[in-house]
């Protein structure tokens, strides 16, 4: 059995649980923050354990709290590339398909066939945009391959062996927020890091780099959350 009692750590709200149990342990859930602990430690020590995480449990809990993302549906504005496509909801099609300033989604099922739309178009437009700042950064440092990510907190990545991946859904941020995130992948072929002398490799390659880096700090949650998956 356990014993519950309410703890307040520096004005958060924390659900503490005791057991028979040997370590102590914090939990993050959508009700709030609990901690699990052995019957004999101290408040303060239980304090101090909160204490140590707390940019960890703050993090995840307001990441919990954050609204469910709208569900896609008929005239939903939807941003591409710095144009606004107005999806429809379309009967008697299996893909999504884009018809001038709409993209036509078939009805009763509009995300995964918009989102696989956004996915092949990524695959269109993305390469050739990595591939020309592979060239401006030089033969020294060949660009392996260019994939999609869909990752849950980072637009891109780059390996030592030269595969850059970028997210699908930078399809949804303005134009040059995609260059952005691709110059900055490509400039780790010639730095695996975020040194100084990488930074100035983004910015040989995009000197007006922090405008975009500015906007996707600001934006980048709203583009991951801009609609949620149908039919869970
Ligand atoms: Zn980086």
């Amino acid at each position: 059995m356990s014993v519950l009692a309410n703890l307040s750590v520096g004005g958060l709200a924390v659900t503490l649980r005791r057991s028979e149990r040997r370590s102590i342990g914090l939990k993050v859930t959508p009700a709030g923050l609990s901690v699990y602990a052995p019957r004999r430690v101290d408040e303060a020590r239980l304090r101090q354990f909160i204490e140590e995480r707390r940019n960890w449990a703050e993090r995840h809990l307001a990441a919990m709290q954050r609204p469910a993302p709208p569900m896609l549906q008929d005239g939903f504005h939807l941003p591409y590339l710095g144009q606004t496509l107005t999806l429809r909801s379309v009967s008697g099609i299996r893909r999504a398909v884009r018809v001038a300033d709409e993209l036509h989604a078939p009805e009763g099922r509009l995300a995964a066939p918009t989102e696989a739309w956004y996915k092949s178009e990524a695959l269109r437009v993305f390469p050739a945009i990595a591939e020309h700042y592979a060239a401006a950064l030089g033969r020294g440092h060949p660009l392996a391959a260019v994939r999609l990510s869909n990752a849950a907190s980072r637009w891109g990545s780059c390996t030592a062996a030269g595969v850059v991946r970028l997210h699908w859904r930078l399809s949804l941020a303005p134009l040059s927020v995609l260059h952005y995130v691709a110059a900055h992948e490509v400039a780790h072929l010639a730095e695996l890091n975020h040194s100084p002398r990488y930074w100035a490799e983004v910015e040989k390659l995009m000197p007006e780099y922090r405008v975009p880096q500015r906007w996707l700090k600001v934006n980048g949650q709203a583009l991951m959350d801009m609609w949620g998956a149908e039919g869970f």
